[in-house]
C-alpha cells in the first residue's frame, strides 16, 4: 500500500459511514479471542455482523495477559456473556519455534527475549489456554467458555472444549 492510500480509502469510508449508529453494547454479548491471521474474518465465520461481538485478536490467538486483560474488561465494562478461543490451522505460530523465531531477530543468548507462544499441538495449547481462563481468579463461573479450531482451507469451525 503507498503512503497514505490508506487516508485516500478512508475519504470514500467515511462519505458513505453508517456504523456511528451501531449500538456499543453488543446485543449477542459475546467475546471472541482469535489469531491477526489477514485471512479470518471472525464475524463471518461465525454468521455475526459488526457489532455483534468484541474481538481481540493477536499472533496465534494465544491467551496473553492482554487477552486476560480484554476478556474481563468485556465482562465488566460490555456485559459479555460468552467467550471463545478460535484458533486456526495453517497458523504462522505453529511454523517455527521460538528459538527459530528468536533467530530471525539474530537474538543473542544474553539479549531479553519475548515468549513468542509457538506451538504444535492446536488442540493441546487450545485446552492449556482454556483451563488457564477458567482457572483465572476474576473470571466469572457463569461464563462459558469454548475453545475451537477453524479450518483455513474448508471453513468449518469445530469445537474442541468448552468448560
Ligand atoms: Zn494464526
Amino acid at each position: 500500500m503507498k503512503k497514505h492510500s490508506i487516508l485516500k480509502a478512508n475519504k470514500q469510508y467515511s462519505e458513505t459511514y453508517k456504523e456511528a449508529s451501531i449500538d456499543k453494547y453488543s446485543k449477542t454479548r459475546i467475546a471472541i479471542l482469535t489469531c491477526m491471521d489477514a485471512r479470518l474474518d471472525p464475524l463471518k465465520i461465525c454468521g455475526l455482523e459488526l457489532g455483534n461481538a468484541y474481538i481481540i485478536r493477536n499472533a496465534g490467538a494465544r491467551l496473553t495477559e492482554d487477552a486476560i486483560r480484554s476478556f474481563l474488561l468485556s465482562y465488566k465494562l460490555l456485559d459479555t456473556k460468552e467467550w471463545y478461543i478460535i484458533q486456526h490451522t495453517d497458523c504462522g505460530l505453529t511454523r517455527m519455534n521460538n528459538k527459530e523465531i528468536d533467530d530471525l531477530f539474530e537474538l543473542k543468548e544474553d539479549d531479553n527475549k519475548l515468549n513468542w507462544m509457538s506451538f504444535t499441538n492446536h488442540k493441546r495449547t487450545l485446552i492449556d489456554d482454556l483451563e488457564q481462563l477458567r482457572n483465572y481468579p476474576l473470571v466469572p463461573i457463569q461464563i462459558p467458555i469454548h475453545a475451537m479450531i477453524f479450518d483455513s482451507k474448508t471453513g468449518d469451525l469445530e469445537l474442541v472444549a468448552s468448560l
